[in-house]
């Protein structure tokens, strides 16, 4: 006998299907017209929640772009530091075996870890000495911090020559710079103009200027490179996130680099 209502989604962590993801928090209606405007890029607010696991949209996002582009292979033996770290990736890594595995957050008694401490590491001032990380974790913190560029230093500085780093956070596709006033300082404007109320910026293009900046390269990934449309509708993803992924160069760019 036909299924009259077959699933239409399935959580790519946890494999269950199921008709529909829950929203973050009213769905579209948690998006504020002038962010609408200013094409953010963040999390699906529709299709957000797994309604087994719960991983949210930009969790599932990144076990996809790390399976499509085969980054948890390098996983295996590394060192390792996840900053906020979401619950299933943190399962995920520990099951690649890396050689460390640090987990950090500012507050981390908000954390409900699980089956690991949780250090307390404020990322503008990671305590750790210089090129000791082969894979650094940072998915949607920076938004949240004051000093980014400051922590985009902290970043270059604890990653090894050659490693990498995972940088997610919002941005508008229609501001080249980012918006950062500090007479917008209540939850209510907080809210509306960066999106949730402890935002602490809303980030444009000259995001990834910051990055460049404190010597990181860029190496993007567009889910479009990786998957398709129609498999971020079923997975429940945003298609237009793309990964931002950075690398420590192995050859710091002097004056007389090309
Ligand atoms: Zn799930």
């Amino acid at each position: 006998m036909l299924n009259r209502f077959p699933p239409r989604r399935q959580c790519y962590i946890c494999r269950r299907r199921f008709r529909r993801f829950y929203p973050y928090r009213d769905g579209m209606k948690s998006i504020t017209p002038f962010l609408l405007k200013l094409g953010v890029v963040g999390s699906d607010v529709i299709n957000f929640g797994c309604p087994f696991c719960h991983s949210s949209d930009r969790e599932r996002h990144l076990f996809l772009y790390f399976d499509r582009l085969r980054l948890w292979d390098g996983v295996r033996d590394a060192a390792v530091l996840h900053f906020a770290p979401e619950p299933h990736l943190s399962w995920r890594i520990k099951s690649c075996g890396p050689r460390q595995y640090v987990t950090a957050d500012l507050y981390p008694d908000h954390l409900h870890a699980r089956d690991h401490a949780v250090e307390r590491q404020d990322v503008t001032d990671i305590a750790a000495p210089a090129d000791t990380f082969d894979l650094l974790i940072c998915n949607h913190v920076l938004e949240h911090v004051t000093d980014d560029r400051r922590a985009l230093s902290e970043v270059h500085r604890v990653l090894k020559p050659g490693g990498l780093a995972v940088l997610q956070t919002p941005y508008s596709t229609v501001l080249t710079r980012s918006i950062e006033d500090p007479g917008i300082a209540t939850d209510r404007l907080r809210l509306e103009v960066y999106g949730q109320e402890d935002h602490v910026r809303l980030y444009g293009a000259d995001f990834l200027d910051r990055i460049q900046a404190v010597g990181l390269r860029l190496r993007l990934r567009r889910h479009r490179d990786v998957s398709t449309d129609a498999e971020a509708a079923y997975y429940g993803m945003n298609p237009v996130e793309d990964l931002i992924l950075v690398e420590k160069p192995t050859i710091p760019r002097g004056p007389y680099a090309s």
